[in-house]
């Protein structure tokens, strides 16, 4: 199969996550880029699953060696990046790479990968709706909560940057939604 990459960007608690976990479980014609960060590990995150958690010092480590396509400092000293390795990997295994990567990781992806990419922006109904399901999601502390609106609202004009706009409103929808756009892809 040729090189093909998906990447989802949008602000904190737009639905990234949930959209990738839906297309990952659809088909095993996708491979999830496990990014490397910097922040603590959430209690039902895997090391080397769901992210590469790494210390600051090793993080810099990798900056130094050129070992990232992007990285990004997306919170105060909170930095996430793009291994190298994740994707030779992935295309190796014949698989269409998917990125959940922050707005600006996502333009940087996209301009890196070309016509080899389709980039989506999952926007949510309201910044409100954000707020509530941070919330729920009960993953932040009440610092962490406001730092991921503030920037939700600057994030929000990133938008229009993006190859296609996903309202995620209603669950199922957006879902389907989500299939149909990675079908696309695939059969381009
Ligand atoms: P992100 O990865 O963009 O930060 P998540 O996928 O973790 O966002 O979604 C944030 C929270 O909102 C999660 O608890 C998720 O289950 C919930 N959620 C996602 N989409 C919807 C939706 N359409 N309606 C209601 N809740 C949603
Ligand atoms: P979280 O801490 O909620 O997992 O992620 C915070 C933000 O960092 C999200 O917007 C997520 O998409 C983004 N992110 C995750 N991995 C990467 C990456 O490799 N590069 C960039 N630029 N952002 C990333």
């Amino acid at each position: 199969m040729s090189q093909k990459v998906i990447i989802f960007s949008a602000p904190s608690g737009a639905g990234k996550t949930t959209a990738v976990s839906h297309l990952m479980k659809q088909s095993n014609q996708f491979g999830f880029s496990i990014s490397a960060c910097t922040r603590e590990p959430r209690p039902n995150e895997i090391d080397g699953k769901d992210y590469h958690f790494l210390t600051l010092e090793n993080f810099k480590k990798k900056i130094e060696e050129n070992a990232f396509i992007e990285w990004e400092e997306v919170y105060p000293n909170k930095f996430y990046g793009t291994l190298k390795t994740e994707i030779d990997r992935l295309w190796q295994e014949g698989k269409v790479v998917v990125f959940d990567v922050d707005v600006k990781g996502g333009v940087n992806l996209k301009e890196y990968f070309g016509e080899k990419a389709l980039s989506v922006f999952v926007k949510a109904p309201s910044l409100e709706i954000i707020k509530q399901r941070l919330s729920a999601r009960q993953t932040e502390s009440v610092e962490t909560l406001e730092t991921r609106l503030q920037k939700a609202e600057y994030e929000m004009t990133f938008a229009h940057q993006f190859d296609k706009i996903l309202v995620n409103d209603d669950l199922e929808q957006t879902l389907q939604e989500v299939e149909q756009i990675a079908s696309s892809l695939i059969e381009k």
